[in-house]
């Protein structure tokens, strides 16, 4: 409600208050989005830290990439983002908890772009008895330093005005990727762009 009826505000009366008021306007909405993600990720984060999770379920990993996919046509169009992607395989997991991963992963690939158009790859292989995902980007990269505190609640590195996540992304991947018996990481070149591996367990 408090975003409907800024971002309302903004559009019927901006111009109108003056250019003190429409920073405030400007101000509200961008608070109330913020509020928004924050209590959106906070639910996520507390679904797969403590909810009951049921069995697991088989699914087609290629499938679930295409509605995060989906969810993220916004900003693949405004960003221009080209998107390659290998077959994907079935595997043991939550449709909505992959679906979060790779949503948070491409997400930050778009968010944390450099000034090259992002080019995404998304890929899967079989070593052993698990599936290596990878998801990379040509964005600004992650100082080794940080590669994996950024792993952790509410850590960010990138702050500026754009870039307003909320700092929880990764670690619902980490929490999401760590009980289904898998591990992810990052591998990173700052300035030349990062990829960031995970693994599941195979059928
Ligand atoms: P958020 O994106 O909401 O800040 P995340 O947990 O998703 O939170 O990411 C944590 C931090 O890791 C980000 O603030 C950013 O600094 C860094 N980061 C994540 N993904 C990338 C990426 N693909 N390229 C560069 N930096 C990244």
């Amino acid at each position: 409600m408090v975003t409907a009826y800024s971002e309302l505000l903004e559009k019927r009366f901006g111009g109108q208050l003056g250019s003190v008021g429409d920073e405030y306007i400007r101000h509200t909405v961008r608070g109330a989005l913020r509020m928004d993600r924050l209590l959106r990720d906070l639910r996520t984060y507390m679904q797969v830290t403590t909810a009951e999770r049921g069995a697991t379920e088989e699914v087609d990993a290629g499938a679930v990439l295409d509605k995060a996919l989906a969810n993220l046509e916004a900003a693949i169009n405004e960003s221009g983002a080209s998107i390659r992607r290998t077959a994907l395989p079935r595997v043991f997991i939550h449709e909505f908890e992959l679906a979060q991963v790779f949503q948070n992963l491409i997400g930050n690939a778009i968010r944390y772009r450099g000034d090259a158009q992002p080019e995404i790859a998304v890929s899967a292989r079989r070593q052993g008895e698990e599936w290596l995902f990878s998801v990379s980007d040509n964005g600004i990269g992650i100082e080794p330093q940080f590669q994996e505190l950024i792993f952790g609640m509410f850590k960010r590195l990138h702050n500026s005005a754009e870039n307003t996540g909320t700092g929880m992304g990764l670690a619902i991947c980490r929490r999401i990727i760590e009980r289904g018996g898998g591990r992810i990481w990052v591998e990173s070149e700052p300035g030349k762009g990062s990829t960031f591996y995970f693994t599941i367990p195979a059928l």
